[in-house]
């Protein structure tokens, strides 16, 4: 079940500012209000999905294609391509995900050290 309530829904409703860096129809991308790297964005899909393996299973091809490719689009324009960066989501209790709206996290801006 979709939480109406939760901050992202709120954020994409305009109820609650952040620092933008990207928006379009489908998607949001703004800064992690508590960065994990020197940059640390997040891109949500708008619509309405609890987690990246509820996005897989209910958005269409057009819709996941274009969430992706903004994706690399903020990268590129981001400048971060060059040196490299990290795109993670983290997903329900064990993936340790704590805002039930789908989320992609880019980081990048330095070594990130390895996962885990
Ligand atoms: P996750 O743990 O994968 O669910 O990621 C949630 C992320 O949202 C965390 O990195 C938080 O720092 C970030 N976050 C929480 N509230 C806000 C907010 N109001 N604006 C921007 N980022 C937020």
């Amino acid at each position: 079940m979709y939480d109406k309530n939760n901050i992202f829904a709120k954020i994409i409703r305009g109820e609650i500012p952040t620092q933008k860096i990207y928006e379009d129809e489908q998607v949001l991308a703004m800064k992690d209000i508590a960065p994990a790297a020197p940059i640390h964005i997040l891109v949500l899909p708008k619509a309405e999905y609890v987690s990246f393996h509820d996005f897989m299973a209910k958005a269409n091809a057009e819709e996941i294609a274009h969430f992706y490719k903004v994706v690399q689009k903020i990268c590129s324009d981001l400048n971060i391509d060059k040196d490299g960066y990290r795109v993670m989501c983290n997903i329900g209790k064990n993936g340790m995900q704590t805002i039930p709206h789908m989320h992609l996290h880019i980081l990048a801006g330095k070594p990130l050290g390895r996962m885990g």
